[in-house]
């Protein structure tokens, strides 16, 4: 398969909600076609004005006045309110990024931005009403879409392929398994020579058919939003992490060797490819009022993982030459991703946008954000 290694984000503007159309939102995010997100808009006399963002220290310009805002992104695919979900699927690269992960690369895809701009619609769809009241399959998300995609390439290639699922939230820092049954607890993360990062503990389930991982991923997202209830918004306080193990069983019989001496067929080196679906906790920035005890426990958990994520990605994104260490230890998220970020990792980056005037000050910063990650080269 030829892919450039560097896969640059890409922008994804949902539709005002009704609620934002009813009371007099007004649209400042259009795609100009061509990968072009302009981004128009004038601040209320007296509004939101300067803004402190916990990515603002990365970038300088997000800081965003009151006054006339005039901005152009580039991207390599945008999709606007009228884009369905397959033509996201199809048009921002997903089934290439499936294909390499059964050739064994660790593929991964994040959605990111504030919250309610549609990362979990994004990668999920909307969400069920009930397990017998599925979600359309034309509104299925980039997830669905994909197993689809993998298990369909996997009968074609007539390859033995082995797939299981884990599924990680990160949480104030903790690691909790969304797949492992109780009251979710946190697991240690650990590193080692061979494996890299890894959770200790971790439950990984096999899974053969569409409805066997479909049903892991309604699981463990209702796990995610049990807890939503108990804990306020805790759904978009979290990190999610669904990752698919996929091994090449290839089990060959290697005939210079066995044939003939009765051996048993011998496992030729099996591909090892990774395929993460990250849905990460909404960007925006502390409210200064409001947050106290556990709410600024996990805003701040927050930010300090988006934080590293943006400080990683600001790293790697420097000319090769002038790579210097990257600080992946600095969060949870980051040691989790520093395979798919650093190394031999393919990442695909799904910047999720509100055209809604209100949403301005947070906009910029994700687009901000995303114009970061748009020179990140990986080498997988
Ligand atoms: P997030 O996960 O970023 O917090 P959601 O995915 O939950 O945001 O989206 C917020 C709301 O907007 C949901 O009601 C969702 O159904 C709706 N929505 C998001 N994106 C779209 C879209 N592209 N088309 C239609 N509705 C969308
Ligand atoms: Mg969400």
């Amino acid at each position: 398969t030829s892919v450039s290694p560097h896969v640059p984000p890409i922008a994804r503007v949902r539709p005002l909600t009704c609620t934002e159309t009813r009371r007099g939102d007004r649209r400042v995010v259009h795609s100009l076609g061509d990968g072009a997100v302009h981004v128009s808009a004038t601040s209320p006399p007296g509004g939101r004005g300067e803004l402190r963002h916990p990515l603002s220290c990365l970038c300088p310009h997000a800081q965003v006045s009151a006054g006339r805002h005039d901005a152009t992104f580039g991207f390599s695919a945008v999709f606007d309110a009228g884009a369905s979900q397959e033509a996201v699927f199809e048009g921002s690269g997903m089934r290439q990024l499936v294909e390499l992960a059964i050739d064994g690369f660790s593929c991964t895809v994040f959605a990111f931005g504030q919250t309610g701009s549609g990362k979990t619609y994004t990668l999920m769809g909307p969400l069920a009403q009930s397990e017998t009241q599925p979600a359309a399959p034309a509104l299925l998300g980039l997830m669905q879409r994909s197993f689809a995609c993998l298990l369909e390439q996997s009968r074609s290639r007539g390859s033995d392929l082995a797939l299981s699922a884990s599924y990680l939230e990160i949480y104030n820092e903790q690691v909790r398994d969304l797949l492992s049954p109780g009251p979710p607890c946190a697991l240690p993360l650990r590193w080692s020579k061979t494996r890299g990062f890894y959770v200790e503990n971790q439950l990984s389930v096999d899974f053969e058919s569409l409805e066997a991982i479909v049903s892991l991923l309604l699981q463990g997202s209702q796990r995610r939003r049990t807890s939503a209830h108990a804990l306020n918004r805790h759904s978009s306080r979290s990190h999610a992490l669904l990752t698919i193990h996929i091994r090449s069983r290839a089990v060959s019989t290697c005939p210079a060797l066995g044939e003939g001496l009765g051996l048993i067929p011998s496992t030729c080196p099996s591909k090892q490819g990774t395929l993460c679906f990250v849905d990460l906790a909404g960007s925006e920035r502390v409210k200064e009022t409001g947050s106290s005890g556990e709410l600024s426990m996990e805003a701040n958990s927050i930010n300090r993982s988006l934080l590293a994520l943006g400080h990683c990605i600001s790293l790697l994104a420097k000319p090769r030459g002038k790579w210097t260490h990257i600080p992946y230890r600095d969060s949870k998220l980051t040691r989790l991703l520093a395979r798919s970020l650093g190394g031999s990792g393919i990442t695909l980056m799904v910047a999720c946008i509100s055209p809604s005037s209100r949403c301005l000050s947070e906009t910029l910063s994700t687009l901000h954000y995303a114009s970061r990650a748009r020179r990140v080269t990986t080498r997988p």
